[in-house]
């Protein structure tokens, strides 16, 4: 069984990325907005703060108090949007209940967007492709097509189907030709359609949903799903069974999620190049 190492694919993406950077005219800007202090967003905007270092990105974190009304978020984002030592602009999710994320992704102008949310990027994904992809989908791709794996004519089943993985992800592996199933908390007999897949792709958020028996062997397993269990970080797969069945699979931590924070990189750099 290959335990896909996203560690080791995001290193080596650095340093193409930091050879990249080298050919700028000058050194890319990243703003990450952060609104009040979550400990789990604290940990995600540190690694992406290193991550940038690796590439040669100046990051600046610019922090609000929670209490900041929308308007007031849009009003930065505008400068933000107008500033052009500016390259990528991303607001740290989750925001607090008052703040529409929706109308926040959409203030972000469209070629600044390096997570690739706003609906303008997301909708051209759907009529072909988008500069700007979301990072944990096109991380995954990006890590298929890195170990040589092939989706032409395969059966991909993707389970979840939100925003920002489930539906992007589905969109990319049918652009790369498979065949995609999307399953959700709806669909019935869900063993069902994950049994016949070739590529199974879980982003529900379930510490262990994914057993063995709801996988054919040899199947390819990518684990999205970051969950805490027992003071642990744990993905969606259940690790111990699965990985006796599957020829591949992303193990948590370590799989997709260095992943998604190359790809932010990757469209920082992408967002530079354009806007230089
Ligand atoms: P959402 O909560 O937005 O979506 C979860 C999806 O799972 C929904 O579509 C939901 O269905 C589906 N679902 C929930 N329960 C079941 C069930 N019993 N059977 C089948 N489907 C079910 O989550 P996200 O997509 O944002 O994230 C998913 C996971 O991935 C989380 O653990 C998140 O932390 C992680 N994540 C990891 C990233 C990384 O870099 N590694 C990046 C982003 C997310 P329905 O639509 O019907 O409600």
């Amino acid at each position: 069984m290959n335990i896909i190492d996203g560690r080791a694919h995001a290193q080596a993406i650095y340093h193409d990325l930091a050879q990249q950077v080298q050919q700028l005219k000058r050194q890319p800007k990243l703003v990450i907005i952060q609104v009040a202090n979550h400990q789990a967003s604290e940990a995600y905007i540190r690694g992406k703060i290193k991550a940038a270092e690796a590439v040669g990105i100046y990051a600046e974190v610019q922090n609000f108090p929670e209490s900041i009304e929308q308007n007031q978020l849009l009003t930065v984002i505008a400068q933000l949007n107008e500033d052009r030592t500016v390259d990528g602009i991303i607001v740290q999710l989750p925001l607090p209940g008052h703040l529409d994320e929706f109308i926040v992704a959409r203030a972000i102008k469209r070629s600044k967007d390096v997570d690739g949310f706003h609906p303008e990027n997301l909708g051209e994904l759907l009529i072909h492709e988008t500069l700007l992809e979301p990072c944990t989908p096109k991380g995954i791709m990006t890590l298929l097509e890195r170990e040589g794996i092939e989706l032409t004519g395969k059966h991909v089943c993707i389970i979840g189907r939100s925003n920002i993985v489930g539906k992007p992800i589905a969109l990319l592996a049918l652009q790369a030709n498979a065949t995609v199933t999307i399953c959700h908390s709806r669909t019935n007999n869900l063993h069902q359609h994950t049994q016949q897949a070739d590529i199974v792709i879980v982003a529900v958020g379930i510490a262990n949903f994914l057993t063995d028996d709801m996988i054919r062997t040899g199947a390819i397993v990518i684990d999205v799903g970051i969950n805490r269990l027992n003071g642990k970080l744990v993905g969606d797969v259940d690790y111990d069974s699965v990985s006796q069945k599957a020829s591949a699979l992303t193990p948590v931590p370590g799989g997709v999620g260095p992943m998604t924070v190359a790809m932010l990189m990757s469209n920082t750099v992408v967002a530079a190049t354009n806007q230089q």
